[in-house]
């Protein structure tokens, strides 16, 4: 039962964050106007916001002018409530979980937004150090020490690899980086780091050798330091061991 509630949420949440994933690279408030469609203007009725359902009644289009409705939409969403029940199921109802949604959310809306607009939004991740600050302050989900610790490990080494190779990691990672100190503490936050950085040397030389990139191509980042936060985040204490066994 509160999986399926924490599931709606995400759904629900997702639908947010593709208004967020639209609009902040352009630059447009997120709040207001409401939702339109972007090829005809027309405003959206409370029946045409249902995520998902929406999506697939109106076969993937716009019903005012017939335009094809991106398919990140409902991949978002379903993403985001995957990501809610996985979450719920993995701290419970605790401190952890609305602290960790709120990280979730930001990982899935900087993803979305890098890799269509090689962009990670300042005002994503300003929220979510606002919402993120003020539960690890008010209910500990983590030592807010540990957390403090996190957002300078990771911010002052993203930095200085940004100030020695600027072109390589953009100002937008070493903020999402700090953002990942303050989520996961300096300790697994480390360890969610520099798997980013294995997975994203991986698939780069991966791409070089299939010939679909060459070592000049850009590759963005965002992505692979999402996918290291959600690998630790979720099996963080397994990592640990295996390194510490190794
Ligand atoms: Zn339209």
């Amino acid at each position: 039962m509160i999986l399926a509630l924490v599931s709606l949420l995400g759904l629900v949440v997702g639908s947010f964050l593709n208004v967020a994933i639209y609009r902040l690279p352009r630059g447009e408030s997120v709040v207001y106007p409401g939702s339109h469609c972007p090829a005809c203007g027309a405003p959206l009725g409370p029946e045409e916001l249902i995520p998902l359902v929406s999506f697939l009644v109106q076969g993937g289009r716009c019903r005012h002018c017939g335009a094809p409705i991106s398919r990140r939409y409902p991949v978002v969403e379903l993403v985001s409530a995957a990501a809610f029940a996985a979450c719920y199921l993995r701290f419970g109802l605790s401190a952890a979980l609305p602290f960790n949604l709120v990280f979730l959310a930001l990982l899935i809306t900087v993803s979305a937004t890098d890799l269509e607009h090689r962009i990670i939004p300042n005002a994503a991740v300003a929220t979510a150090f606002v919402l993120g600050g003020a539960l690890l302050l008010a209910t500990r989900p983590l030592d807010p020490a540990a957390a403090g610790w996190g957002v300078l490990a990771l911010g002052g080494f993203t930095l200085a690899v940004h100030l020695l190779r600027p072109d390589g990691l953009g100002l937008g990672d070493v903020k999402l980086a700090a953002a990942m100190g303050l989520f996961l503490g300096w300790h697994l936050g480390l360890v969610a780091l520099f798997l980013s950085m294995f997975l994203g040397a991986l698939v780069g030389v991966g791409l070089v050798v299939t010939r679909r990139k060459t070592f000049r191509d850009y590759l963005a980042f965002g992505p692979f330091l999402a996918a290291g936060s959600v690998l630790t985040l979720f099996f963080g204490p397994q990592l640990l061991a295996l390194v510490a066994g190794g």
